[in-house]
């Protein structure tokens, strides 16, 4: 299988708006997970690109973008959207041979991205300073401003909708970025910068440099001319970047998932839940920061939900990404193996249900089959390690109080969700739950762009997504002006 529809050569970095072979002519193979097979080479970009990339973008920054109105960026950036929407199609399908996603969940990420560069696009001239009331004689105002340039470093797992919410909202602000996308799936990152390019996005407003995390990436973590660090990834290397920002002393993001619950009371309507309750835990095969992997349940309805969510898990269809089933495989062997060992601790557990793997699959596909395990105790490594494969725990629990701490009981806190329909329970819970989105009946709202989204604990800080990703990106400067 190839990835025909590709119109740029994958094998190449993007800086200056030119594809640019790497500067010491490494490169790499990425694989389609459907099937285990190679699907191109991708350049193996390292500290000598990502030093170029920089420069591409500090010329960009102090000239021509430097100079762009909010109203221009907006412009171009709805340029950007509306030419993803023209090639949804081709994006999903990339997306899909890349990162073994069902073709319906790329095209989603396709349209999510699409709704980024909308959103930050229609917003940015909205973002405006404040005048101050000061001491006679004063007029004082604020002034939002880029920080500069913008370092980001994704994974993936949805590379479009994590550069949708971090690199729009960068360039939005009047930021300059450089991207690392993952080794393993990079492809869409470097047609997006296509896109940009063929909007009008001048040269060196975006430079996407692929390779490996412990080369472009910490080149790139490190770099002293950077001036934000955006990451979403696993907390190890959340931890690295941090120290890099540290070291450069400049602001950075980490979204670092989770282990997000999902709490149904005995008044849940449960057969409203049920979709949500099992769709969160196995959209893009458990492979999500916001995957819901833990059910929690009262006790008097626990029997039920088990016995529903079984019935689902039963029927799950599991195949390659363009047959477009309910799941795909992992993004690789590693990830497989991971997921596996996994699923071995829970040798001790009572699997509820485990979905059927056609043995049909190509061979050197990398499925695992989606289980649930039920009666799992609130201290077992399943019920509080981030797994990021199709993998969900259900525990009973006997009260609210109960029902919080253990929500709360792990390092994570990204997203949790309440299904009950007693108001008082909904506002009462949702303040205390330790979580960066709380849903009452319902899991995610559609993941709209217009929704803060980030996490606390080890699930990471900052916010990305609405307005609040539109302040991130930018710093507030204080003018004071003495005057008659
Ligand atoms: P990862 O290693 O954290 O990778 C995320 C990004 O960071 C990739 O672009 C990676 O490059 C880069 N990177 C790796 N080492 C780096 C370094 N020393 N300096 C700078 N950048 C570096 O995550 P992963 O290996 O893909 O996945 C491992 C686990 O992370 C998963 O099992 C999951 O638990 C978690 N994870 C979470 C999210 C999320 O959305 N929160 C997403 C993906 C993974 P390479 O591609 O070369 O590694
Ligand atoms: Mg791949």
């Amino acid at each position: 299988m190839s990835v025909e529809s590709l119109w740029f050569d994958s094998s190449r970095c993007f800086v200056d708006n030119e594809w640019i072979a790497p500067v010491n002519h490494q490169y790499l193979e990425l694989y389609n997970p459907s099937d285990g097979s190679v699907l191109c080479q991708i350049a193996r970009g390292d500290s000598d690109d990502v030093d170029i990339a920089v420069e591409s973008a500090s010329r960009a920054l102090n000239g021509i973008w430097g100079r762009t109105s909010a109203l221009e960026r907006g412009r171009i950036l709805h340029r950007m959207g509306e030419l993803v929407l023209e090639k949804t199609e081709q994006l999903a399908r990339i997306e899909s041979l890349d990162v073994g996603k069902p073709l319906t969940q790329a095209r989603a990420d396709a349209v999510a991205l699409a709704r980024y560069l909308e959103f930050y696009g229609g917003a940015v001239d909205k973002i405006h300073g404040q005048t101050i009331p000061y001491l006679d004689g004063y007029t004082v105002y604020t002034l939002r401003e880029p920080h500069g340039i913008a370092g980001h470093i994704i994974p993936w797992n949805y590379p479009m909708q994590i550069i949708g919410r971090s690199v729009g909202a960068a360039l939005a602000m009047g930021n300059v970025s450089v991207l690392k996308p993952a080794e393993e799936a990079c492809l869409t990152a470097l047609a997006f910068a296509d896109i940009a390019r063929q909007a009008g996005l001048p040269p060196g407003v975006l430079n996407v440099i692929p390779g490996l995390g412990a080369e472009a990436g910490a080149a790139l973590a490190s770099h002293p001319s950077v001036n934000h660090l955006s990451f979403t990834g696993s907390v190890g290397v959340g931890k690295l970047i941090q120290a890099s920002a540290a070291d450069n002393i400049v602001p950075v993001t980490l979204e670092l998932g989770g282990k997000s619950p999902q709490l149904v009371f005995a008044d849940a309507d449960i057969d409203a839940a049920l979709p949500f309750l099992v769709n969160a835990g196995i959209q893009n095969a458990g492979q999500t920061c916001s995957a819901s992997s833990r059910i929690l349940v009262h006790r008097s309805v626990y029997e039920q939900v088990v016995d529903k969510m079984a019935a689902r898990y039963t029927s799950l269809r599991v195949g390659p990404a363009l047959d477009d089933l309910d799941v795909g495989p992992l993004i690789s062997a590693r990830q497989r193996a991971i997921v596996q060992s996994f699923m071995d601790k829970g040798d001790d557990l009572t699997v509820a249900a485990r979905a059927q793997v056609n043995d049909q699959l190509p061979g050197n596909g990398f499925y695992v089959s989606p289980v649930l395990f039920s009666d799992v105790s609130a201290n077992h490594p399943l019920a509080h390690e981030e797994i990021f494969g199709p993998v969900q725990v259900i525990m009973p629990f006997d009260n609210d109080d109960e029902a919080i701490a253990i929500a709360n009981g792990t390092r994570y806190g990204l997203v949790a969700s309440l299904w009950t329909q007693n108001g008082a329970r909904q506002m009462r819970l949702a303040r205390r739950l330790r979580s960066g989105q709380v849903f009452i009946n319902n899991y995610g709202a559609g993941g709209g762009v217009e929704l803060p989204f980030g996490g606390s604990g080890h699930s990471g800080h900052g916010r990305e997504k609405g307005f609040e990703a539109l302040y991130g990106f930018s710093t507030l400067k204080t003018v004071a002006a003495k005057h008659d």
